[in-house]
């Protein structure tokens, strides 16, 4: 579903990604573990087009989306993306929150968007929140709220970055039982996080990037409790 071939980026002279390969089958969950600063997020971005490659290919579907002739907004479309941060407009409910882009951006009706809306904020036990303004819910029922803005689209993709690591430990858990439900219904996800707990309990594959690269990848079991290269050793004992 996606294919990520030979991407490089580079900031400021130095090639945050540098060649780096991965590829994502539907219905897969790919977890990207990795030191800080080893490029998750911005091949998150990348992969979004809120950054744009140096060299190499992005392929989703088959089509090529780095193509300087793609349409963004028709690509973000299809991937959603969730941040750390939740951003969700302060001054608007849920439910104008979770269609602001949908309507605004992607041009879609306003009652079709509401309606897909309501579905699914009904789904992930968060109806009778969509009057309500963020500052009047949990961190996790934010970040859930943030969620289904992504989902809103139907994505094909969804890409989630670091989206338990801003939450208190309590809150952790309803995210990532809605993560794992959408696992359940076949989204495909690539995740980026610092925690190997969330990594083994919901990723088919995890990838070690290192160096712009990714270094190693495979079952959780393999990369996280018996990795083959030495420098996946070393960051993993550095971290737990
Ligand atoms: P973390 O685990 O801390 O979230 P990460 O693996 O997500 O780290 P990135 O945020 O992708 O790492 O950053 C990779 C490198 O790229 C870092 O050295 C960072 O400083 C640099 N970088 C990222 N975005 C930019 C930018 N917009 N301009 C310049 N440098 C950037
Ligand atoms: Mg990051």
């Amino acid at each position: 579903l996606l294919e990520c071939r030979d991407v490089r980026k580079v900031f400021g002279g130095h090639a945050v990604l540098d060649g780096l390969t991965l590829d994502v089958a539907e219905h897969e969950v790919v977890a990207l573990i990795g030191a800080s600063g080893s490029g998750k997020s911005t091949l998150l971005r990348c992969v979004n087009l809120l950054a744009e490659i140096d060299d190499g290919t992005i392929h989703l579907d088959g089509e090529e989306i780095t193509d300087p002739r793609a349409d963004p907004d028709l690509v973000r479309r299809r991937i959603g993306l969730v941040f750390q941060s939740y951003n969700l407009f302060p001054h608007m409910t849920v439910l104008d929150n979770i269609t602001l882009a949908p309507v605004r951006v992607h041009g879609r009706p306003v009652e079709e968007a509401r309606e897909q809306a309501r579905q699914w904020l009904d789904r992930v036990g968060l109806a009778e929140k969509s009057g309500a303004y963020p500052d009047r819910l949990s961190g996790g029922q934010q970040q859930r709220v943030a969620i289904v803005r992504a989902l809103v689209n139907n994505p094909r993709l969804l890409l989630l970055d670091e989206v338990t690591s801003a939450l208190d430990p309590e809150l952790v858990g309803e995210v990532l039982s809605m993560i794992r439900e959408l696992k359940g219904e076949g989204m495909t996800m690539v995740l980026a996080t610092h925690e190997m707990g969330f990594a083994r309990q919901v990723a088919d594959r995890v990838a070690f990037l290192d160096a712009g690269r990714v270094l190693e990848q495979g079952p959780p079991e393999q990369v996280l409790g018996d990795p083959v290269e030495a420098r996946t050793r070393q960051f993993l004992t550095r971290i737990i």
